[in-house]
């Protein structure tokens, strides 16, 4: 694996355990205001973000490359509601949307096809991350952010499962 690359992907590994890491602080944030189903969702976030991170830790192996771990970031707390928190939510996965993108660039230019296909995966999963969140903001602004209507969504989203996806599937 070109030294390029491998470094980017260390990099990587570093914005998607970060991710996890801002995911479980939201959660946090929502086990303080007893909101259980909401904290749930966010902990099903944490996971797949762990997840996404040892997708691309195991790929390094795969093609002889080296894990270094650097120090994660202080993920911002200063969410101001149940909106908020999902409005930050989107604009974070845009935000990796955006750094997934440069990845497959850089996969493109350094000619790297086995890095591409990994990548396809990642492009699709963004484009769910991104519509998950823009539903749920969508949820709240249509159900409201106080009384029965959170109520309601609190419920739904407590329902959500992690489940890995099986080798080769979204
Ligand atoms: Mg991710």
């Amino acid at each position: 694996m070109k030294k390029s690359i491998n470094d980017a992907l260390n990099k990587q590994i570093n914005a998607e355990i970060y991710s996890a890491y801002l995911y479980l602080a939201m959660g946090a944030y929502f086990d303080g205001l007893g909101l259980d189903g909401f904290a749930s969702w966010m902990k099903v976030q944490y996971e797949e973000e762990m997840f996404h991170a040892m997708k691309f830790y195991g790929f390094v192996y795969e093609r002889g490359g080296t894990v270094t771990m650097e120090a994660i970031e202080k993920p911002g707390a200063d969410f101001k509601s149940v909106l908020h928190v999902f409005e930050e939510t989107l604009e974070h996965e845009k935000h990796v949307t955006s750094l997934i993108n440069g990845l497959y660039d850089l996969a493109v230019k350094e000619k790297d096809y086995a890095f591409q296909s990994l990548l396809n995966w990642f492009i699709d999963e963004q484009v769910e991350e991104e519509d998950s969140a823009q539903k749920i903001i969508d949820k709240i602004k249509l159900a409201g952010e106080k009384g029965p209507g959170v109520y309601m969504l609190d419920q739904e989203l407590g329902t959500r499962v992690f489940t890995p996806p099986a080798k080769g599937e979204a």
